[in-house]
């Protein structure tokens, strides 16, 4: 379970250097492999300051079984994703800032760049219901729906939800989102785009342009990268 937690932690890192931190909310969670519930990031810290010791196992009904730290509010998100997908192994919450602001213009997701292959198409998946706090299974259960058999949705006026086998995959999958909804806002904002991959190349693209593997290594040896204790973000 050791490095389990650990490459929860890894993953809360990536994304603190990724910029999609807010202060202290978003997390990150991996399906405990006892069927317990997940293994989630705890409460109170931001994404760059998690160990390992800060990556606790919240039972599907929102208890802490293990671990020092208190749990998120919003564990619905993972307990219910986790429940209704066998097939993913981890799921990332975040508050990512462009694609907050993508989802409020309500224009489909084009995909400009290499990332965009991965969601669309079709359109990137959107969770209207509410952009309140994900706080009940209900709610839970209702974004799992909108996810459905995909790897990511925006949820208006709040963030994003990504899934993955792994989570290298679920972790790097919210990075890859956040990249292709900056590179349509920066396209709007110049005028908009005036083309983007086919759905045939968009469709030919996704299967072999990104290893979220080998991005995620990548970004873990920068995290490593010896410039102070404990794998804070070096200082800009
Ligand atoms: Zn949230």
């Amino acid at each position: 379970m050791d490095a389990l937690r650990e490459q929860v932690a890894v993953g809360c890192r990536i994304l603190g250097f990724e910029d999609q931190g807010d202060f202290v909310w978003g997390h990150v969670s991996a399906r405990d492999p006892e069927g317990r519930g997940v293994w989630m990031k705890a409460s109170g810290l931001g994404f760059d300051e998690i160990g390992s010791d800060d990556v606790i196992l919240v039972s599907w009904d929102g208890e802490v079984l293990e671990g020092a730290g208190r749990r998120h509010l919003e564990y619905p998100i993972h307990t219910e994703l986790i429940r209704a997908r066998p097939d993913a192994g981890s799921v990332v919450h975040t508050h990512a800032p462009w694609a907050v602001a993508f989802a409020s213009i309500e224009q489909p997701l084009r995909p400009l760049s290499h990332e965009g292959t991965l969601f669309v198409p079709p359109d990137i998946a959107r969770f209207t219901k509410t952009g309140d706090l994900i706080l009940t299974r209900e709610l839970g259960e209702a974004l799992a729906a909108t996810v459905g058999d995909r790897n990511a949705a925006l949820m208006a006026h709040h963030g994003i939800v990504t899934c993955g086998e792994d989570v290298p995959t679920a972790v790097m999958t919210a990075v890859f989102l956040e990249r292709a909804c900056r590179a349509n806002l920066r396209a709007g904002a110049a005028g908009g785009p005036k083309t983007w991959s086919s759905d045939e190349e968009a469709l030919a693209k996704r299967e072999h342009v990104y290893s979220p593997r080998m991005a995620w290594d990548y970004l873990a040896r920068r995290l490593d990268a010896p410039t102070r204790e404990g794998n804070v973000r070096p200082p800009a």
